[in-house]
Order: C-alpha cells, then sequence, then structure tokens
C-alpha cells in the first residue's frame, strides 16, 4: 500500500436526523481503522448550503459520541488536515478546480435552467436517456471570457471522455466498469460557487490523505466520476470499498416511510448503544455461524474486509429489540441504575418536566400519574375519544397525517416554532382551535389536560411525537 497509514473517514451531509446509514459506515470505518491503529476523520459535506443545518450536524456527533464511535480527527477536535467541515474548504475546492479549468479538463457552462429544461424535454420525447448536450464544451477562449465578463451565471463541468471505459476495483465486488459514454459532463462548481459532492468529495479525500474509502452501496455509481476526477488530477486513489445497502423488511432501500432511520429514534426508545453497534454489525459481518452477541473491541480483533457479507441485510426491529434485551439483561447493576439516570430520568428532562407539571400535583406520589406520558408510552386513546363531532375519520386523519408532514420538516424542535407552524397548519385548514388541539394532545398524552400542547412536544421530543402520531394514524387507517 503506497499510503504512509490508515486513514479512514465517514462523511455526512447534515441535511435531516442522524441516520442509522450513518452509524453504520462509521462503525466499519471506526473498526478499520482501530484494527490498523489507524485514524477516523469525520467531515461534514454540507456543501447543499439549501439543505444543510447546524442542528443536524450537532445531532450527528452527538449520536455517533452516544454509540462510542469516536473519531480522531474532525469539526470539533480539529486535526492537521482541517477545516473539516467542506463548507469552510471552498476556497481549497476553487483552486483546485482552476487546475482543472487550466489543463482543460473542465470548461464553464452557461446553459440556464430553462434551456436545460428543453434539452431534457426533448431526450425524454425522443425516449433517450436524459443529459447536458455538452453544448458549452467546446466554447471558445474569448466568447467565454466574454460571458465571465458580462457576468452570465455558469456551473464549472468535467469532460468526460466521450469513449472508453471507467474501471475501479471495490475491495469486496471485484472490478467495476462502466462506459464513459453513459457518464454525464458533470457539474464540479455550482452557479452559487459551491463545490458539488463529487468535487469537493475527491480533493478533500485526497488532501486529507484518505487511504480507504469505506461507504454505502448507494455511492458505488458515483465512483467512476470520482475515479475520472482522480486520473484527471494525476493522483493515487483510495481503495474503494462499498458496504451493502440496510434494508427494509420488504428488501427495498432502508427509509423512513417504513423504518424509523434516525438515531434519535432509537436513542429515545431505550435501545442501548451497544446492542444497536452490535446489531448493525451484524447487518455487514458476522462473528461466526454460532455468536450473534460480541463486543466491539472481538470484531476489531476479527474483522477483515474480506468477510464483509454482501446480501441485502434487513434492518428488523423485531430482531434489534431482541438483541437489546440480550444486552439489557446481562447489564450490572450499577450501569443499569447509570442507564436510567443519565438517559430516562436525566437532570435536564427531569428540570424540563418540573416547569410544567409541579404546578399540576400537590403531592409527589401523583407525579407519575400526571407525567407518566413522558417516561413511557400515553394511555391508549380510539377514534371515538378524540374525533371533534364536527369532523368524520377522513378529515381527522387527514388533519394528522398533513401535520405529521410539517412536523418531518420541522429539525428546529422548539416551543415556539411548533406553535407558529400548527396554527399555520390549522388556519390553512380551517379547524378551530379544541376540535384541532385535543385529538393531538389526546394521541400525544392519552390525557385531556396534559401542559400547553406545544410545550409539551417540545419536551417529548421530535422522536416521540412524531412517533405516537404515525402509530395512531397508521393504528386507524
Ligand atoms: N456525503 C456523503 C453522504 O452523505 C458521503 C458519501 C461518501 O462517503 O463518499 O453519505
Amino acid at each position: 500500500m503506497a499510503f504512509e497509514e490508515v486513514r479512514v473517514r465517514v462523511a455526512p451531509s447534515p441535511t435531516g436526523d442522524p441516520h442509522v446509514g450513518s452509524a453504520y459506515a462509521t462503525l466499519f470505518n471506526y473498526v478499520y481503522a482501530k484494527k490498523f491503529g489507524g485514524k477516523l476523520i469525520l467531515r461534514i459535506e454540507d456543501t447543499d448550503q439549501a439543505r444543510a443545518k447546524a442542528s443536524s450536524e450537532k445531532q450527528i456527533m452527538t449520536c455517533l459520541k452516544w454509540l462510542g464511535l469516536q473519531w480522531d480527527e474532525g469539526p470539533d477536535c480539529g486535526g492537521e488536515y482541517g477545516p473539516y467541515r467542506q463548507s469552510e474548504r471552498k476556497h481549497i475546492h476553487r483552486q483546485y478546480v482552476d487546475k482543472l479549468l487550466a489543463k482543460g479538463s473542465a470548461y464553464r457552462c452557461f446553459c440556464t435552467a430553462e434551456e436545460l429544461n428543453l434539452v431534457r424535454e426533448e431526450q425524454k420525447k425522443e425516449g433517450k436517456k436524459t443529459s447536458y448536450n455538452r453544448k458549452c464544451r467546446e466554447l471558445s477562449p474569448a466568447i467565454t471570457e466574454k460571458n465571465i465578463a458580462a457576468g452570465k451565471p455558469f456551473v464549472v463541468r468535467m469532460k468526460i471522455p466521450v469513449d472508453g471505459i471507467t474501471s475501479f476495483v471495490d475491495q469486496i465486488r471485484g472490478t467495476i466498469e462502466i462506459a464513459n459514454e453513459l457518464i454525464d459532463d458533470q457539474v464540479l462548481i455550482k452557479s452559487d460557487g459551491f463545490p458539488t459532492y463529487h468535487l469537493a468529495n475527491v480533493v478533500d479525500d485526497h488532501l486529507m490523505k484518505i487511504s480507504h474509502v469505506i461507504r454505502a452501496e448507494e455511492w458505488i455509481s458515483s465512483t467512476p466520476k470520482h475515479v475520472l476526477l482522480y486520473q484527471a488530477f494525476g493522483w493515487e486513489m483510495p481503495q474503494f470499498i462499498h458496504l451493502p445497502l440496510l434494508r427494509n423488511t420488504d428488501r427495498s432501500k432502508i427509509s423512513k416511510r417504513k423504518n424509523p432511520i434516525s438515531l434519535d429514534f432509537y436513542r429515545r426508545k431505550g435501545i442501548l448503544p451497544n446492542a444497536l453497534v452490535n446489531f448493525l454489525a451484524l447487518m455487514g459481518w458476522s462473528y461466526s455461524s454460532d455468536r450473534e452477541i460480541f463486543t466491539i473491541e472481538e470484531m476489531i480483533e476479527k474483522f477483515e474486509l474480506k468477510d464483509i457479507n454482501l446480501g441485502g441485510p434487513i434492518f428488523d426491529l423485531k430482531k434489534l429489540t431482541w438483541m437489546n434485551q440480550q444486552y439489557l439483561q446481562r447489564l450490572p447493576e450499577e450501569e443499569f441504575v447509570h442507564y436510567l439516570r443519565s438517559e430516562v430520568f436525566s437532570k435536564e428532562y427531569l428540570s424540563k418536566i418540573f416547569q410544567v407539571i409541579v404546578e399540576r400535583i400537590d403531592t409527589f406520589d401523583q407525579f407519575f400519574d400526571k407525567a407518566s406520558y413522558f417516561f413511557g408510552p400515553p394511555a391508549a386513546v380510539s377514534f371515538d375519544e378524540i374525533c371533534p363531532k364536527t369532523r368524520d375519520k377522513e378529515q381527522l386523519v387527514n388533519m394528522l397525517s398533513g401535520l405529521l408532514e410539517l412536523l418531518d420538516e420541522q429539525y428546529v424542535w422548539e416551543m415556539v416554532h411548533l406553535q407558529e407552524n400548527m396554527d399555520q397548519h390549522r388556519n390553512k385548514i380551517g379547524w378551530k382551535p379544541g376540535e384541532y388541539l385535543v385529538p393531538i394532545r389526546m394521541i400525544l398524552t392519552g390525557r385531556k389536560d396534559s401542559p400547553p400542547l406545544s410545550k409539551t412536544m417540545e419536551i417529548l421530543g421530535r422522536e416521540l411525537s412524531r412517533q405516537r402520531l404515525r402509530d395512531w394514524i397508521d393504528a386507524v387507517s
């Protein structure tokens, strides 16, 4: 191996909930780094400015730490090859694109969104694969300069060879080849000046001296584009390893419609971090044919890339629950108590509950009656109990589904925003406050008399609030 040491990375995009897929990729990278005394790098790929969220970056870090998957270099702890947040590396990416422009391996494209749409429509009509028609590929330097001087917006595209094939070796899948004619002249720098995933990923992997790229299978189709970039720059390539994709029980790619995908969800549900790590390890690897429970240290000792199992691993909640039970049964008393104190009855959580419950109780023995839904499932409520007289089942389910869609996109989970969002939604559909709030409150708490709804939701958290609504809708639909 030409690289001096094993340096691997996880490169999550902070666009939504911290995904189980990120933990899965991190685990395999972590194990590989530890096995070879190498380094794990956390790089935040936040070049999609419209979608990147600071709250999501924070949650990713919190969740990975909760799982014990600590990185050696990253945005929070620094390192020799920083910055580790791609949005802070824009100037570096620009310099490298300038090199490709100078070499003639890339070009500026001035086509407008409308022009590109027209081309795509035409191609669709003719039953062709949609791709950029390369109109600007051979623009003369004079015209390019004129367009730049006139302030015309542009993107930078890569000149993909028109024929030949691009191939690479995946360490567990063997050689993968693709005909170059099937690869689009990919965008490297977008019109907002930010690099695309492909460019930033390759430049940063190179500059951060990444020796092995261990990532999910869904990135295989991007790898030839990366290979072409390595070749254009004249850089040595890392080794590529694409882990099998996590799947729902129906074998489709894991998705939030069919499986909770947020690490926060599993934490709130009371899954132990070691159990989740063990479960994720089994998704792509096995310790032995007769042993499913093992520690991460045992995995590090025995792990070899060639043993990664390529069959589509099923992310089965029942299996995870079983695994958790195994861990729970083995938990020493001290850890059991510690877990409850730090996760379920943490000081932070109890303080929030104090603010809304203290005025509702006279003695402490009323605490669990009034606040039980903060610690476990609320009393089940039937459709008849909660449906306003003025509405029917379809209307109620539509209202709740509409709300859930809004909440799925609400990442800043604070009372004021929740209230604003719900007020807007209620006004839009024209429901009176009572009609609207009572069913939601009852689903979330099992009671008619909870503290103000948006405050209750804030305390309960994004995961449990959404899940209770989702479960109720699923149960009646
Ligand atoms: N930003 C990509 C992601 O969200 C990184 C993929 C890779 O590891 O190259 O997973």
